[in-house]
C-alpha cells in the first residue's frame, strides 16, 4: 500500500510531483482502526484539505531549548505539536492533539526547508549524458568549450531543469538562487528555457534568478544581452572574474554596479580569482556598496576563494568590512587547497550561504543536490562536532533560519511563518546534521510536494 509520506526513492521512481499521482486507499491516513466507511469519509475530507492546502499535522516533533550539564549543551529537548497550516503559513502551533483527523508526522522532526543559494538549473547535464570534467586553457578554455557546446545543451535544457529541481527537492530543497548564461552565444535562450521550467514547478518550488555573463561581461560582448535580461524576471547582477576575464576589475564592476541600480536589482558575483587581484575585487566592490546604499544587504559575493588564501588577520579585517556593507559570501565548502574562513566570516556577522553550483555539467560532477550534506562538510571541516556547534551549522542548508537561538530559545517557527518546511527523520538539528537524515516530506508554501 502506498503512504502518504512517501519515501525519497520513490518520490525519485515516481516524479509526477504532488498528491496527483497518490492513490487514496481507505484509510491509508490513519493508524486507528475503524469502520471502512468513517476511514474513506475522514481520508477524503483529509484530502480536500491537502487540496486546498489548509490542513494539520499532528505528531510534529518541534526543538523546545538544550540540555544543559554546567554550561554545555549536552542535547536537545524537544516536544510534540499539532501544526496548523493555512494560506501558505503556519497558522497555528499548539499542543498535540493524537485524536484528530489530521495529517500523521509520526514524530518526525519539523525544520525550515531547504535552500540552495548558488546552482546553475539552466545547463546541467543531469538527465542527460555523462561528461568528465576537462581542465585544460582555464577559464577561457571553459569559455570556449561552452561556446562550442550550449547551443546543443540549450536543446533540453527545460528538461534537465525540471528534473534537476526534482533532485533538489528530493533532499528537501523548495528554493534555489539559480545563475542563468546571458552570454553571446545563449543570447536569452537559456533564461527563456529556464523560466518555462520554473513556471512548471511553480507550484512545488521556488528561484531567484541572476543574470551571468559567463564569457565576460566585455571579453565576450555581453553587456547587451546583460541589459535585456535586467529588464527581465532576474533578481541579481551577475559577473565573473573581472581581472582575469575582462583585464579590469574596475570597468566590470562599475558596469555591473550601474546594471544593479539602473534595473533595482542586487548583485552576486562569481569571483574564482585567488591572491591580490581576488582580493582587490573585493575591496572594490565593498567601496561601490557604501556608497549605493541601496545594494546593501543585496550584493553578494560567490565563492570569494581570494578570502581563503589570505593572513589570518587580514582575513578578520575583511571580515568586519564585509559585515559593516551587508556584502554576503556564498561558498560551496571547498576543501583541499583551500578553505575559506567560514567560522571567521560568521563570527563577524557576515551572511553566509551554501550551494551545490554544479552536480553534473562541464565545471563539476560532485554536487550531491543536498545542502544538507554542505552543513554536514562544514561541521567536518571547521570542527562543529558538538550539539552546539552542529546544530548551528543547520543555518547554513536552510540559507538562515534554524529552530533555536544561541541561548536555546526557540526561534522557529512561528505562527505567521512561510509553510516552507521538511519533515526529517532525525531527533534534532544536530542530528540531522551529522548524520544527514532522510527527509520524508518537503512542503513549499502549504504545498504538500511528497
Ligand atoms: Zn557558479
Amino acid at each position: 500500500m502506498e503512504k502518504i509520506n512517501l519515501s525519497r526513492k520513490d518520490f525519485l521512481r515516481n516524479s509526477s510531483l504532488g498528491l496527483a499521482g497518490l492513490t487514496l486507499v481507505p484509510g491509508m491516513l490513519h493508524a486507528k482502526s475503524q469502520s471502512a466507511k468513517t476511514a474513506q469519509n475522514e481520508d477524503e475530507t483529509l484530502l480536500s484539505q491537502i487540496k486546498s492546502k489548509s490542513f494539520k499535522l499532528k505528531n510534529v516533533r518541534l526543538e523546545t531549548g538544550f540540555e544543559y550539564e554546567n554550561d554545555e549543551v549536552i542535547g536537545t529537548k524537544t516536544e510534540l505539536f499539532t501544526i496548523d497550516i493555512a494560506d501558505g503559513k503556519i497558522k497555528k502551533i499548539s499542543a498535540n492533539q493524537t485524536d484528530i483527523n489530521a495529517i500523521d508526522a509520526k514524530g518526525l522532526l519539523m525544520l525550515p526547508s531547504f535552500k540552495d543559494m548558488h546552482i546553475h538549473l539552466d545547463k546541467t547535464l543531469y538527465a542527460d549524458r555523462w561528461r568528465a570534467v576537462r581542465r585544460s586553457g582555464g577559464i577561457k578554455g571553459m569559455i570556449e568549450l561552452e561556446q562550442r557546446t550550449l547551443r546543443n545543451m540549450l536543446k533540453n535544457s527545460t528538461y534537465k531543469a525540471e528534473k534537476l529541481i526534482e533532485l533538489l527537492q528530493s533532499f528537501g530543497t523548495g528554493f534555489a538562487r539559480s545563475h542563468v548564461n546571458i552570454e553571446p552565444t545563449s543570447k536569452m535562450d537559456s533564461l527563456k528555457n529556464l523560466e518555462i521550467a520554473l513556471e512548471n514547478k511553480k507550484d512545488s518550488f521556488g528561484a531567484e534568478l541572476v543574470a551571468f555573463p559567463q564569457h565576460g561581461l566585455y571579453y565576450t560582448d555581453s553587456l547587451p544581452y546583460m541589459k535585456e535580461a535586467a529588464k527581465m524576471n532576474v533578481d541579481f547582477i551577475g559577473g565573473l572574474d573581472p581581472s582575469t576575464v575582462d583585464g579590469s576589475i574596475g570597468k566590470t564592476i562599475d558596469t555591473t554596479v550601474q546594471l544593479a541600480l539602473d534595473y533595482n536589482k542586487g548583485i552576486d558575483i562569481h569571483l574564482h580569482e585567488s591572491g591580490e587581484s581576488g582580493f582587490k575585487t573585493i575591496e572594490y566592490l565593498i567601496e561601490k556598496v557604501n556608497e549605493n546604499h541601496f545594494l546593501k544587504g543585496k550584493t553578494f559575493v560567490s565563492h570569494a576563494f581570494a578570502l581563503g588564501t589570505l593572513e589570518k588577520d587580514k582575513q578578520e579585517e575583511i571580515a568586519e568590512k564585509l559585515a559593516a556593507a551587508q556584502v554576503g559570501i556564498i561558498s560551496t565548502i571547498p576543501f583541499g587547497g583551500l578553505i575559506m574562513p567560514i567560522p571567521i566570516l560568521l563570527k563577524h556577522g557576515v551572511k553566509v550561504m551554501t550551494g551545490n553550483d554544479s552536480i553534473i555539467d562541464y565545471w563539476s560532477t560532485m554536487g550531491t543536490g543536498s545542502v544538507l550534506q554542505k552543513a554536514n562538510l562544514a561541521a567536518q571541516l571547521y570542527g562543529q562536532v558538538t550539539e552546539f556547534g552542529l546544530s548551528r551549522m543547520l543555518k547554513l542548508a536552510t540559507a538562515g533560519p534554524i529552530p533555536l537561538d544561541d541561548k536555546g530559545v526557540q526561534q522557529w517557527p512561528k505562527a505567521g511563518d512561510d509553510a516552507d518546511i521538511v519533515l526529517i527523520d532525525a531527533g534534532c538539528s544536530a542530528e540531522a546534521v551529522s548524520r544527514m537524515s532522510p527527509v520524508h516530506s518537503l512542503i513549499y508554501k502549504g504545498s504538500i510536494v511528497y
